[in-house]
C-alpha cells in the first residue's frame, strides 16, 4: 500500500470515495443480477411446469367428468337433448382450446414425437364423440354404449396421463434444478459480497492507517516546530556566553519594567556593572580564561539574585546590566556590596588588578520611585555616572544616587 501512502490527503479521501461508490455499484448489479435470473427460473418453473400439468388436469378432468356425465344423463334422461348438445359442444370447445395452448407451449425435440401422438388421439376422440352427435337422429344419444364410451375415455385418459406424468416428473426434476441454481447463486452472492466488503474494509483501513501517521507525523512535526520556534525565541534574548539575557532583551524588560513600576507607584533599581582592569586580566591569563571568568561572573550575579522580577543583563563586552523593582534605596545597597563581595569570594586571581589580587566589580546603583522619573533615558545615564564615579573612587565598590535631578 505504499502509493497509497504518497497520496496526499485530499486524493486519499477521492479514493475512499471512488472505492466506496464502486463497491456500492458492483453490489448493486450483482444483486439485481441475480434477482432477474432467478426471476426467469421461477418463470420458466411456472410456465414450463406449473401450467401444462394443470392444462392437462383440465382435459382430464372434462373427458372423465363433463362429458362422461352429460351422457350419463341424457341416458337417464336428466337433460334434454338441446342442453347435451350445447354441454358437449362446449366441453369439445374447451378441449382443443386448452390442447391448443399446451401445444403452444415451449417444446423440447424428443417430446414433439409424444405430444402429436396425443394430439390425434384427441382429435380422434372428440371426433368420435362428434360423430355420435352429428348422428344424434340416427344414433340417439341415449342409445349409445356406455362401455364404449368408457372405454374410449379410459384409453384417452392414459395417453393423457402418461403426458401428465412426464409433466409432473419434468416439474420436479426443474424444481430440483432450480434449487440447485438458488444455492450456487446464494454461494455466488455470498463470496462475492464477502470479497468487495473485506477489499473495501482492508484499504479503508489501510488510508486510514496512512491519514492516521500523517497526522502523527504532522502533529510531531508541529511540535518540533513550536520547540524551535521557543529555542529560536530564547536564543534571541539570550547572551550565547553567559547565558544571561542579552541586550535585547534588556531593552524590553527595561520599558515594560519602568512602566509596571510607575503604575505601582514603586521603586525601580536599575545597576551598571563593570569588571575592575578586566583589559589587564584578558592580557595575563589569556582571552579564553576571560571568558571562563565572565561566565563565573555572570553565574555569581544569579545566585545573588533571588527574586523572579530580578532581572540580570550582559550588556556587551565585560559590562552587566541589573533591574530590581519594588526595592528600596537601603535594600538595593544591601544587594550591591552583596554582589561586590560575592564576586570577591569567588577568588578569581588578578594578580594585575590594581585593587586587589582577586577580579573586582565595580557598581553605579540608581533607585528611585518609578513615578518621579521625567525621562526614560535618565536611570541609564545616571547609573553609567555612578560607574564612573565608583571607578575614579578606587573601583571594587559600589556608588549609589536617588536623585534623579542631578542627571
Ligand atoms: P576598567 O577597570 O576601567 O573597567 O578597565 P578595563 O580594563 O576593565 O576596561 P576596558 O574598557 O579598558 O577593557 C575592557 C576589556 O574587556 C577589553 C576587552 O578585551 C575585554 N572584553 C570585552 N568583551 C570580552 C569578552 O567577551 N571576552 C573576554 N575574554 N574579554 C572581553
Ligand atoms: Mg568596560
Ligand atoms: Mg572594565
Amino acid at each position: 500500500m505504499k502509493f497509497l501512502e504518497e497520496l496526499s490527503l485530499k486524493n486519499k479521501l477521492y479514493f475512499l470515495f471512488i472505492l466506496i461508490t464502486t463497491a456500492f455499484i458492483t453490489v448493486s448489479i450483482i444483486t439485481t443480477i441475480n434477482i432477474s435470473n432467478m426471476k426467469k427460473k421461477l418463470d420458466s418453473l411456472y410456465f414450463g411446469s406449473l401450467v401444462p400439468v394443470t392444462e392437462l388436469n383440465k382435459i382430464l378432468q372434462i373427458y372423465s367428468n363433463d362429458l362422461t356425465s352429460t351422457v350419463y344423463k341424457v341416458k337417464s334422461s336428466q337433460i334434454n337433448k338441446f342442453q347435451a348438445t350445447n354441454s358437449i359442444d362446449n366441453s369439445l370447445k374447451d378441449i382443443d382450446a386448452i390442447w391448443y395452448k399446451y401445444e403452444h407451449h415451449f417444446k423440447r425435440d424428443y417430446e414433439l414425437e409424444y405430444v402429436e401422438y396425443v394430439s390425434t388421439e384427441i382429435k380422434d376422440m372428440n371426433k368420435y364423440i362428434k360423430t355420435i352427435h352429428n348422428n344424434y337422429n340416427k344414433i340417439p344419444l341415449n342409445n349409445i354404449s356406455l362401455e364404449e364410451l368408457k372405454k374410449k375415455i379410459f384409453n384417452i385418459n392414459s395417453v393423457i396421463q402418461k403426458l401428465l406424468h412426464y409433466e409432473i416428473e419434468m416439474a420436479r426434476y426443474e424444481r430440483i434444478h432450480f434449487l440447485n441454481i438458488y444455492d450456487n447463486l446464494l454461494f455466488t452472492i455470498i463470496i462475492g459480497l464477502s470479497f468487495i466488503i473485506s477489499t473495501v474494509l482492508f484499504i479503508s483501513y489501510s488510508i486510514f492507517n496512512t491519514i492516521h501517521k500523517n497526522q502523527t507525523d504532522l502533529e510531531d512535526t508541529s511540535e518540533k516546530l513550536t520547540q524551535a520556534n521557543k529555542d529560536l525565541e530564547r536564543a534571541s534574548y539570550t547572551d550565547s556566553l553567559t547565558n544571561l539575557y542579552n541586550r535585547r532583551y534588556f531593552n524590553n524588560i527595561y520599558s515594560i519594567e519602568l512602566k509596571r513600576a510607575k503604575r505601582d507607584n514603586s521603586f525601580i533599581t536599575f545597576m551598571m556593572l563593570d569588571i575592575d582592569y578586566f583589559k589587564q586580566y584578558n592580557d595575563t591569563y589569556g582571552h579564553l580564561q576571560g571568558d571562563e571568568a565572565l561566565k563565573i561572573v555572570a553565574n555569581t550575579l544569579k545566585e545573588t539574585l533571588h527574586r523572579p522580577s530580578d532581572f540580570v543583563f550582559r550588556l556587551g563586552g565585560e559590562e552587566f546590566g541589573i533591574i530590581l523593582t519594588k526595592t528600596d534605596e537601603f535594600n538595593s545597597a544591601k544587594i550591591a556590596l552583596n554582589i561586590c563581595n560575592a564576586i570577591k569570594s569567588k577568588k578569581i586571581e588578578h594578580k594585575n588588578s590594581k585593587v586587589n589580587n582577586f577580579l573586582t566589580i565595580s557598581i553605579g546603583v540608581v533607585c528611585c520611585n518609578a513615578r518621579n522619573l521625567y525621562d526614560d533615558k535618565i536611570l541609564l545615564t545616571l547609573a553609567d555616572d555612578m560607574l564612573y564615579e565608583a571607578k575614579d573612587n578606587g573601583r571594587d565598590k559600589y556608588v549609589i544616587t536617588s536623585n534623579i535631578k542631578q542627571a
